[in-house]
């Protein structure tokens, strides 16, 4: 949400789409609420992908004819991530009856979204089954939020993850699970992300983080558990996880 401008962006279309929109306008920082039956590009004025795996876009199923018909709500996404919207159905359809408008990220070029409101999209190593992964440094009149819901490692970034984390004030980072423990009978290689646990080791070994929030919390992660020894863990360890309704200051 940016007040200065009044404008509202979502990151990432999730499957539970409606609720987030309806998050969004009760939004502390937000600006007055539409009235009823007002298009939603008037009140939502854009949304970002980060990738096409399902719980990230498949959201855009209640933006077509059946559900809000959108007219040209800006959809910025990757080249890759644009191509497979337009070759595949249902995702075409939006397309092609503009009630999206593809807007192409180029990687690690700042796009400048409002006069305090501004976003440098950055490729993320993360298992490409239909399209690549973005993440996101969010650029605020004094802040800089990093986004990155999905990754496999956190090493070998086109972009080195370290020096995006210096280019942050807080980041929102892959906090799937918990330790591969939690996987039973899945095999680890089929669903690659760095444990918390690991994130942990790894980001204490470093000086001058920025805050660190992990988000995108597998049901298996005990972390969903405020009360779990997990949690103790992580704020020991002066990290946090995200919650739902947790705001950023920018
Ligand atoms: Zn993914
Ligand atoms: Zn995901």
């Amino acid at each position: 949400v940016d007040p200065l401008a009044g404008k509202r962006f979502i990151f990432d279309a999730t499957p539970d789409f409606a609720s987030q929109v309806g998050e969004l306008l009760t939004h502390p920082a937000g600006t007055a609420l539409p009235r009823a039956s007002v298009p939603l590009q008037e009140y939502l004025h854009g949304i970002f992908l980060t990738h096409g795996h399902m719980g990230h876009y498949t959201g855009l199923i209640h933006i077509g004819r059946e559900g809000a018909s959108a007219n040209r709500l800006p959809l910025y996404v990757s080249p890759s991530m644009a191509a497979y919207l337009s070759d595949n159905e249902p995702w075409a359809f939006l397309v092609r009856n503009h009630h999206v408008q593809l807007v192409v990220l180029q990687p690690e070029i700042r796009l400048v979204l409002t006069d305090s409101l501004s976003l440098t999209p950055f490729i993320v190593d993360h298992r490409q089954e239909f399209t690549d992964t973005l993440g996101f440094l969010i650029h605020g009149p004094e802040r800089t939020l990093m986004f990155v819901p999905d990754a496999d490692v956190w090493g070998g970034w086109k972009v080195p993850f370290e020096q995006l984390l210096d280019r942050s004030d807080a980041a929102l980072l892959d906090g799937s699970f918990f330790s591969y423990e939690e996987l039973g009978h899945r095999r680890q290689g089929d669903v690659p992300h760095p444990p918390v646990q690991a994130s942990i080791d790894l980001l204490s070994a470093r000086e001058g983080n920025p805050e660190i929030w992990f988000t995108h919390l597998n049901n298996t992660n005990p972390l969903w558990d405020p009360d779990s020894h997990e949690n103790v863990v992580v704020s020991d360890a002066g990290f946090g996880i995200a919650r739902r309704g947790q705001t950023f200051e920018l």
